[in-house]
């Protein structure tokens, strides 16, 4: 009898920003001459700049002409990408990974719902709260969860790790050791929160104690600011062989539309298993590379990122490319700086925007995140994103964005502090 993957109907519907959307349109076709500012999704704005658009016309251009067209890429992706992220992300932080422990794909949303895959469905797995819902959704898809609780609005058999202003929103190791396979951000998407070097190294330390391995991301380490917090997981003593980092070129490089991220896998990342041989039937107890098994997945299920899109990726690491990224990058947090210090001065309690795109604001009084995010759209016609939709610890708290244009940025920043003023909403969160 033909079933369904009924994984799936344990996810609760209604995406978060498919509901914020429909609020934002219903309420602009009642008011149709209120200009609404989005400090919401988290896309960049700035167009791509002029090296990466270069390499992109000539890749054009060679698919074109007979001698340097390109068919399908090898299976990891080109060599000159590979290299020059080792270079780069890489040998110049002092990690140690080579060129074929990394993977090219389309990107790291891909990348961080395909992963677990090659992991067992009995791991337990672990994840922040409020966090990323891509890491969960496909751990429940693929069946790693029990049901949905809508009492404690989490899934049953997932480890939560509450990330609040208590612990400075950084994911505390837990007591107890029960934990296989552990998702973390940093910088973190949504609070904006990056790791220092001992905390990430205590991770490292656990899962290397336990055999638990990490999954990285690391999407938006061109953000970091303050010496000492590390870019990759790699600059960590012990990661080879314990973890798994995601690259993304979206939001260093505003590669969203474009497409490009990687993932690396350590070759001295192996767990021992015993099985037996599709070959010869033998029983064979090995420790196997995790790699190996990427290797696999990644051939019979990905034909590769475009040659011209890895081009373009390459061209982010030209000396001209690095330049002009790091340009975008700044002009991002220059947004961030100004929405956290103009918003903190005139009361308002925020989080982040120093080591990354995002700002996590205290939403004032008692009001929930979505009160907040309902009262700003109509009164101040500004949209961010309400923090409960991030997991029950985002409840009270309230993302913006620095993606905008800083002219959009000023604007909204200006709506709130003016409907603060107007509304003489509480300031009951000054003692933090
Ligand atoms: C935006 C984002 C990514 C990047 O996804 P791509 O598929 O590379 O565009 C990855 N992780 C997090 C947490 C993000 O916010």
């Amino acid at each position: 009898m033909f079933t369904i993957n009924e994984n799936y109907l344990k996810l609760p519907g209604s995406y978060l920003f498919s509901t914020i959307a429909k609020k934002v349109s219903a309420y602009q076709e009642e008011n149709p001459e209120v200009e609404i500012i989005r400090l919401g999704i988290g896309d960049v704005t700035q167009p791509l700049c002029p090296a990466v658009i270069g390499a992109l016309h000539r890749a054009v251009d060679e698919m074109g002409q007979q001698e340097t067209f390109r068919g399908y890429g090898p299976e990891n992706g080109y060599a000159f990408l590979r290299e020059a992220m080792v270079r780069t992300d890489y040998a110049a932080r002092g990690c140690d990974i080579r060129p074929d422990e990394i993977f090219i794909s389309d990107g790291a949303k891909s990348d961080s719902g395909n992963i677990q895959e090659i992991f067992g469905l009995s791991n337990t797995v672990a994840v922040c709260d409020p966090v990323y819902p891509v890491y969960l959704d496909t751990n429940v898809m693929a069946g790693r969860t029990g049901e949905y609780n809508r009492e404690k609005a989490g899934f049953d058999g997932v480890l939560y790790l509450p990330c609040s202003e208590e612990n400075g929103f950084a994911p505390q190791i837990p007591e107890d050791g029960t934990c296989d396979l552990i998702y973390l951000c940093s910088p973190n998407n949504p609070t904006g929160a990056v790791l220092t070097k001992p905390q990430l190294q205590a991770w490292v330390d656990y899962a290397n104690r336990n055999g638990a391995v990490i999954i990285f991301d690391a999407a938006y380490e061109a953000y970091i600011t303050q010496p000492g917090v590390p870019h990759s997981i790699y600059e960590c003593e012990g990661a080879r062989t314990c973890a798994i980092e995601l690259r993304s070129f979206s939001k260093n490089a505003g590669f969203t539309g474009l497409r490009l991220g990687a993932a690396v896998v350590p070759a001295d990342l192996t767990r021992t298993v015993t099985y037996t041989s599709p070959e010869t039937g033998e029983t064979i107890t090995e420790a196997v590379p995790l790699q190996r098994l990427w290797t696999r997945r990644h051939g019979t299920k990905f034909n590769g990122a475009p040659y011209i899109v890895q081009r373009a990726g390459e061209a982010v690491y030209s000396p001209e490319g690095q330049e002009q990224t790091r340009a975008q990058v700044a002009y991002y947090m220059r947004n961030a700086a100004y929405i956290r210090t103009h918003l903190a001065d005139a009361g308002f309690t925020v989080y982040g925007g120093e080591n990354a795109p995002y700002i996590w604001l205290r939403t004032p009084g008692e009001m929930t995140s979505w009160e907040f995010f309902d009262r700003l759209l109509t009164e101040a016609g500004v949209v961010g994103t309400p923090g409960s939709g991030f997991g029950p610890h985002g409840e009270h708290f309230f993302r913006l964005t620095a993606f905008g244009t800083y002219e959009n940025t000023v604007a909204a920043v200006e709506r709130m502090i003016q409907w603060k003023n107007q509304t003489g909403s509480g300031d009951s969160h000054e003692d933090k």
